[in-house]
């Protein structure tokens, strides 16, 4: 049955485009578009001036989310059915993939401002609405689970922990030896970090703080090492074990994973700008942002070969990628003239991985 076949083969990768608005400051200087977006028809149009003939390319995407797109349309259309997976048990993995400035951070966290009322804030972005939504869920359900997070940082393939205590920080920079953090598999396909803070979490409120606390870290280190944080990825994972029954002594639990993951900006692709072949030749200088595209490709293509071992970044995700789990991948761009060269690269990187 071929019907059947396909079905078994359907590779469960979706690709959203979204595009930010212009800031105030562009708006002022009057910085020209070529972009618009057409929500209803998923496409997005580049207007480029081509010997001096207006040129219009269109590009389709799973779903398109233009520049009015309210944080939480996004999540509720395209967030909230991977977060459901979660709840049944799958691993599941969102990346924000684009240019520097385009909005990753946005989308991801969005506003770290907390509410009093306990409700969020409009401008709140996945990882807050995903915490949400497994608490009220498991908390409808009168489920017996806990939660735990952890938030991780991958720079030049190595992992930092933005969530380890204050002192074990400072002892760190005294050493100068890192508390080491290691990658391993535990034989039945699940990746296991090791050296890595897992904190428990028991309420949706706390995440605010969890955020407040890896995204200073990030800002620490942006400022000893310049736009270090534009060319790290971070990595918010949240593990969620719901205990099901029980069958004699043993315990029957589900466990499911989520990744939330801000990659680095994707002019760090190459060494200058991805489209010349002269820095093409100088070496790629994100392993893990090329490779995470080489993945995506051989998972769309069902070739034999996947090379998860390539990168630090594909071997975490490992068992969130690929086989029966979900990925999500927001690709963000902006409207800007200013950034049409790399809009354009995000545009085909994102569309190879449809
Ligand atoms: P990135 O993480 O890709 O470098 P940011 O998320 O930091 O980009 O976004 C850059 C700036 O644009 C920030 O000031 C952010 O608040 C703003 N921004 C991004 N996307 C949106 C959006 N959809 N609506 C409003 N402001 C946005
Ligand atoms: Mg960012």
């Amino acid at each position: 049955n071929s019907n059947r076949q396909d079905k078994d083969k359907e590779v469960n990768i979706q690709v959203l485009l979204r595009c930010r608005p212009l800031a105030d400051d562009e708006q002022r200087l009057n910085v020209p578009r070529v972009i618009t977006c057409n929500d209803s028809k998923r496409e997005v149009t580049v207007s480029q001036n081509v010997a001096s003939k207006q040129v219009d390319r269109v590009f389709t995407f799973d779903k398109v989310f233009g520049p009015k797109a309210q944080q939480r349309s996004i999540y509720d259309q395209s967030i909230s059915p991977i977060v459901k997976e979660v709840l049944d048990g799958f691993n599941c993995t969102v990346f924000a993939y684009g240019q520097t400035g385009t909005g990753k951070t946005y989308t991801m966290e969005g506003g770290m401002r907390k509410n009093k009322g306990g409700e969020l804030p409009v401008d709140a972005g996945i990882i807050p609405r995903a915490v949400r939504q497994i608490f009220d869920t498991l908390e409808a359900q009168n489920a017996d689970y806990s939660m735990k997070v952890t938030f991780s940082e991958l720079y030049n393939e190595e992992i930092t922990d933005l969530l380890a205590p204050e002192e074990q920080l400072k002892s760190t920079e005294e050493n100068k030896s890192k508390k080491p953090i290691s990658l391993m598999e535990d034989g039945k396909g699940c990746v296991i970090v090791r050296g890595l803070e897992e904190e428990a979490v028991y309420s949706a409120n706390e995440i605010y703080s969890l955020l407040e606390r890896g995204a200073s870290r990030r800002r620490t280190a942006d400022t000893l090492l310049n736009k270090r944080s534009s060319r790290s990825h971070s990595i918010f994972t949240i593990t969620v074990h719901i205990k099901e029954g029980t069958i004699g002594d043993d315990e029957l639990i589900k466990c499911g994973k989520l990744n939330l993951v801000d990659l680095a900006g994707s002019e760090n692709i190459y060494r200058s700008g991805a489209r010349e072949s002269r820095a093409r030749e100088a070496g790629e200088i994100n392993k893990s942002l090329l490779t995470l595209g080489r993945v995506i490709n051989a998972l769309v293509e069902h070739s034999v070969h996947v090379p998860y071992r390539d990168s630090k970044l594909t071997r975490l995700l490992r068992d969130s990628l690929g086989g029966k789990t979900k990925t999500c991948i927001i690709a963000t761009i902006s409207p800007s003239a200013h950034c049409l060269d790399e809009t354009l690269s995000t545009l085909d990187y994102a569309h190879r991985a449809k």
